[in-house]
């Protein structure tokens, strides 16, 4: 089987995988999601013009040559805090004392800060700054003006959208919905919990890929551990295809003997047999059945994990309206000697990204075997070495970050 580009496997699972339906959920749920249709805010942010420091409310002009050495009278005819309505005017010569936040008094125009007065006894305040008309005063639509679009179709939604939605009484946004993901380990050696018998080992994949799903933003449904054997995963995927919107599958996808995963997974045709120009996780099965994408991730923990970072980690962020699915990359120079052997394939080595004398550095965390999921967990992302007889010290190495 010939091997295929790491691109344009990419591009072939994105093409294919399809897009979730709209649905409208309250703003809590939303974070992570994408928006399905500008929002646009019927109210201003802020409502009404208030003021953004503590101090006194005054008419500009009464406050001009004002210094600390020639410091100016008013008299102090109110006290509002935040939340108030103003009930007073500021008149000439005049001052209100006024809390962040709370509304500008009719007739005031501009705020002292506290730290440039001095309080004359109860009723009157030492002005020793003049003021210029607006001065720490927040219009009302500063922000946001009413009518306004505040975010368009395919914003990502993140803590401080949250906020501004918030802030314009969005409480509930049209967004993709969240990808249901089912996670499926198979294999007779795997056992989940309790002492080892022979032979035994504990399933890793199901809890990584359960979590990576989940940090994707994805909703997972755990589709439990298969044996080895064709009828049980088919009946499994069965049920999965029907309540998933996406699954993912560990083992079994190789060219051994007790690879049933692919067989499973022929059975329901439509699927991608693709060998990727890459190591680890070079096998990789793919394809989308009754609507669902289902991945047949390799067995070993770091090519699962790697095949998930480059596969389906897009596409489960395209079904859900994603435009940018791809982890940033950087380039970073190498700290060492990435030696590897000549095999057409890029080499995803696990890496450790410090920033040193003004740019990034990256380093292996250890060992690079696929196996070994330690060093992976020490990895801040995957370096994409090129193929050919090394990278040398200090050469430019792109680096895909976990971020
Ligand atoms: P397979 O692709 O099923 O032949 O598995 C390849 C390797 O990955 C074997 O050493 C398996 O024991 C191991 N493996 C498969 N599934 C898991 C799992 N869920 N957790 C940990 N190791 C696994
Ligand atoms: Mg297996």
């Amino acid at each position: 089987m010939p091997l295929v580009p790491l691109e344009e496997t990419r591009d072939a699972i994105l093409a294919a995988v399809p897009r979730l339906p709209v649905v409208t959920v309250p703003l809590a749920d939303a974070v992570g999601l994408v928006l399905a249709a500008d929002i646009v805010t019927a109210e201003p942010v802020p409502p009404f013009a208030n003021t953004a420091m503590d101090g006194y409310a005054v008419r500009a002009a009464d406050t001009t040559g004002a210094s600390t050495g020639a410091p100016v009278r008013l008299a102090v005819v109110d006290d509002l805090a935040a939340g108030r309505a103003p009930e007073i005017p500021v008149g000439s010569g005049e001052a209100i004392r006024i809390m962040t936040g709370a509304p500008m008094p009719v007739g005031a125009d501009a705020v002292v800060m506290v730290e440039r007065t001095a309080r004359d006894g109860d009723d009157a305040v030492l002005i020793q700054a003049a003021a210029t008309a607006g001065d720490n005063v927040r219009l009302p639509g500063g922000d946001l003006e009413a009518g306004q679009t505040v975010f368009r179709a395919g914003t990502v939604i993140g803590p401080a959208h949250v906020g501004v939605l918030a802030s314009v009484d969005a409480a509930e946004v049209p967004v993709h919905r969240r990808v249901r993901v089912g996670v499926l380990s198979t294999g007779d050696e795997l056992v989940e919990r309790g002492p080892l018998g022979a032979g035994q080992i504990r399933d890793s994949n199901r809890p990584m890929l359960r979590a990576l799903a989940a940090a994707a933003g994805a909703e997972v449904v755990d589709l439990g551990l298969a044996r080895d054997d064709e009828a049980v995963i088919v009946a499994t995927l069965e049920d999965a295809f029907a309540r998933c919107d996406a699954v993912l599958t560990s083992g079994g996808v190789s060219v051994g003997e007790y690879d049933y995963v692919k067989a499973a997974l022929d059975r329901f045709g439509v699927l991608e047999w693709r060998q990727v120009a890459i190591k680890p996780a070079k096998p990789l099965a793919f394809g989308v059945v009754r609507g669902v994408p289902v991945f047949g991730l390799p067995g070993n923990p770091v090519s699962s994990l790697v095949s998930f970072e480059l596969f389906a980690r897009p596409a489960l962020l395209a079904m859900m309206g994603y435009a940018e699915c791809r982890r940033p990359e950087v380039v970073a120079r190498a700290g060492h000697a990435f030696t590897r052997r000549t095999d057409g394939k890029v080499h995803l080595d696990r890496v450790r990204v410090t920033w040193t004398d003004g740019g990034y550095v990256a380093e292996r965390t250890g060992r690079q075997e696929s196996n070994v999921l330690s060093a992976t967990a020490a990895a801040d992302g995957l370096a994409l070495v090129p193929d050919g007889d090394g990278t040398a010290e200090g050469d430019p190495l792109t680096v895909m970050l976990f971020v």
